[in-house]
């Protein structure tokens, strides 16, 4: 039997690195094994799946130089890919389970399942024994409801995981999922299954995170009698806090990465090390190198430190091994300095300069990954250093609430701050996005500036500035959220001086 791996992203976010971490791991196993590796979307959360997300995962995985051999762009034996066009599929055998009483019709109203949560339990199972007659009469009033898988209520589920070895799950804390959604669409856990065995999938090599829905996935394989998949689930991917990585901390979208300049080349020689380590000892290698010498015993268990000191040290690597003086400039040009991107810059500078030396110092801040920061940029009117972060980190909570990023949200969402805190937009909220954005209080117009800079850097400098001004300890952040989400941010504020 022909290995065959998968990676399965839900486009409902910025590609993360974690997308390019387990294709890279999926990659590497199917090619290995001389096997297939497909790509599948999950874009059954229709209310969260987008296409422009679906196609920034296509194109930060080629930008990584990973290839899929089935998917929704190159087709395949096996498709459609996509599980919005999979959805009859899985309705058919969400009946099925409930014909032959492995699954439930639950007939839960939202006041029901709001109550059971109030009491903190989660759902109670109530519908999961109704008798034929009940349910013939509630389908008749047209009353609406969801699937739901029976779950054994006593004894383990024990599963062997490939990397982390034997797995004990207590039946009793595995809930009653739910398996079809009242509009005819699936969960994850049904689709994933469905596909995974009609895919014809061997390995599921995917996050550590998903280790705790195997059960659920393990018991379904079960009730449609189909042989389940290997299992190996592959180390989170940390902060250098040893937290589990997050936007809210860690630049996590792989555009980051690709606008800061680093080279695709060192970034997957970078997500390779997180969970591996080469016989060698090697830190260094190509894709082609782990290929060859893959072995899946020598995935690391526990998880990988993130730590971009590290990226940026190979990343020198690379550029002084790879990358020849002679072709420096050209990699630089396609980089940032591409004709689109100046024409697009032109007009912000084009009444700003006096000279054409002007013109970098003017935009500096387009072309760098790291702001000189000063105390004295952030503190406008006198405001203290905690105030101003947390005005920073309210617009990026404003920003995080528009669909994109474009100028005219960003502008919105500076405003909306400067009345949630009472302050004055032009004396304190500019003065810090300048200063957070180009290190100083005046520049080319700001708005424009950001939309250039693109989201994943002007959220990276909004960390670092945050950070600079000492990060926002926990409990503030959770009474900051609390009066943000109640617009009113104006007592939290402190001036150092008196100078408001
Ligand atoms: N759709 C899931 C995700 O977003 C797939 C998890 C899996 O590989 O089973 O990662």
């Amino acid at each position: 039997m022909s290995v065959r791996v998968r990676i399965a992203p839900s486009p409902t976010g910025d590609p993360h690195v974690g997308t390019a971490y387990m294709a890279l791991f999926n990659l590497i196993f199917a090619r290995h094994f001389n096997g297939e590796f497909i790509l599948r979307i999950e874009d059954t959360d229709q209310t969260r799946s987008r296409k422009d997300y679906e196609q920034a995962i296509f194109d930060t995985l080629h930008w990584c130089g990973i290839r899929w051999d089935e998917g929704p762009d190159v087709g395949g034996p096996y498709g459609p890919y996509r599980q919005s066009e999979r959805t009859a599929i899985y309705k058919k055998y969400a009946d099925q389970l409930v014909a032959e009483g492995k699954a439930y019709k639950c007939f839960a109203t939202p006041e029901e399942l709001a109550e059971m949560r109030l009491i903190g339990r989660g759902y109670d199972r109530r519908y999961r024994n109704l008798s034929a007659q009940e349910i013939g009469e509630r389908l008749a009033a047209g009353q609406s409801y969801v699937i739901r898988l029976k779950v054994p209520l006593t004894g383990d589920c024990v599963f062997i995981d490939d990397i982390k070895g034997q797995i004990t799950y207590p039946w009793a804390d595995i809930d009653d999922q739910i398996l079809l959604k009242s509009d005819g669409f699936p969960t994850y856990h049904l689709a994933n299954i469905v596909d995974d065995h009609l895919m014809k999938i061997t390995h599921v090599i995917r996050g550590d995170e998903w280790l705790s829905s195997t059960p659920k996935h393990i018991l379904l394989y079960e009730y449609f009698g189909w042989p389940p998949p290997r299992f190996l689930h592959m180390p989170l991917l940390l902060g250098t806090d040893g937290r589990k990585l997050s936007k809210r901390r860690n630049p996590t979208s792989i555009f980051f990465y690709r606008d800061s300049g680093y080279l695709p080349e060192a970034f997957v020689n970078f997500l390779t090390l997180m969970g591996y380590s080469m016989p060698s000892d090697q830190e260094v290698y190509t894709l082609d190198a782990i290929i060859k010498e893959f072995d899946p015993k020598r995935i690391g268990v526990s998880g990988a430190v993130f730590d971009l000191k590290k990226l940026d040290w190979l990343n020198q690597h690379y550029l002084i091994n790879c990358v020849p003086e002679n072709q420096l400039w050209e990699k630089i040009k396609t980089w940032s300095y591409s004709d689109n991107f100046m024409n697009q810059l032109m007009p912000l500078v084009h009444t700003r300069i006096k000279t054409f030396g002007e013109f970098l110092e003017l935009t500096y801040f387009l072309f760098v990954n790291h702001i000189p920061y000063t105390d004295t940029l952030f503190a406008p009117k006198g405001l203290a250093k905690p105030s101003s972060a947390m005005i920073l980190q309210s617009i990026l909570w404003a920003m995080e609430e528009k669909e994109n990023w474009g100028r005219e949200n960003i502008q919105k969402a500076s405003f909306e701050v400067a009345s949630a805190f009472g302050v004055n937009h032009k004396k304190i909220v500019m003065p810090l996005l300048f200063a957070t954005i180009m290190g100083k209080w005046q520049g080319p117009p700001l708005f424009d500036s950001v939309d250039l800079l693109g989201k994943e850097r002007t959220r990276a400098r909004f960390l670092a500035a945050i950070e600079f001004l000492g990060g926002i300890p926990k409990k503030k952040l959770i009474t900051l959220k609390d009066h943000w989400e109640r617009r009113e941010c104006a007592s939290l504020l402190e001036f150092s001086s008196s100078t408001q």
